[in-house]
């Protein structure tokens, strides 16, 4: 999954950038309005984390701007904590209000909200057969076995297991789960993708030649 991260604040937006890397999610990062308006525009986020307060254009602006053009989920960060920010926020587009200073904690459940409501799944649980994936403690067992995976062969299952029964390209994998700056990674995917089907299984994730990859149970 991937996030953008709209904050000026340069310690929290480092911090904030880091603890979502360590979940495993591809992180891109704007210092301002325009440019986190410009990176919102540019690429399918799953995610778009939105400070209120920002140097060029304000959160109000880039989450009326970019609900022009697209629905993606944003989670609007505001040190105003007032109750008229919360309806002007919600109001406006947005779809979940979180204000400052917030829990880590809790930043990372609505984040894992949004991703499951975006998929039209509200369960925190996803059962592929003997495969279970609990995208709230970001775990997965086989036959009820707890199954230790990367973080990145995480975020792969999870992004196919949310999006079951479609055939996801490689294309599509790579813009949700590769930031901007992680160009290495590429031919790395079908060395993850070895590495999942050899601990949960060799006919779980099933390739589509020239296609992509499909979950079809
Ligand atoms: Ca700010």
């Amino acid at each position: 999954m991937r996030i953008l991260l709209i904050e000026d604040e340069d310690r929290l937006r480092t911090t904030l950038a880091k603890a979502l890397r360590e979940e495993g999610y591809a992180v891109d990062v704007a210092e301002d309005g325009v440019e986190g308006l410009h990176k919102a525009g540019q690429n399918d986020y799953n995610v778009v984390l939105l400070d209120v307060m920002l140097p060029g254009r304000d959160g109000w602006t880039v989450l009326r701007e970019l609900r022009k053009t697209k629905a993606t989920p944003v989670l609007m960060l505001t040190a105003l904590d007032a109750a008229s920010d919360r309806v002007r926020g919600l109001d406006g587009g947005a779809d979940d209000y979180l204000g400052k200073p917030f829990d880590l904690d809790e930043l990372l459940a609505r984040v894992r909200a949004l991703i499951r409501r975006a998929a039209g799944t509200a369960r925190p649980d996803i059962e592929l057969g003997d495969v279970r994936v609990d995208t709230r403690a970001r775990s997965v067992t086989r036959a009820g076995v707890p199954v230790v995976l990367t973080a990145r062969e995480y975020s792969i299952l999870e992004y196919l297991a949310l999006h079951r029964r479609e055939v996801v390209t490689r294309t599509e994998l790579f813009e949700h789960l590769f930031d901007e700056n992680d160009d290495s990674l590429s031919n790395l995917l079908d060395v993850h993708v070895f590495n999942i089907r050899k601990k949960l299984g060799h006919d779980l994730i099933v390739t589509r030649r020239g296609l992509g990859y499909c979950i079809e149970r």
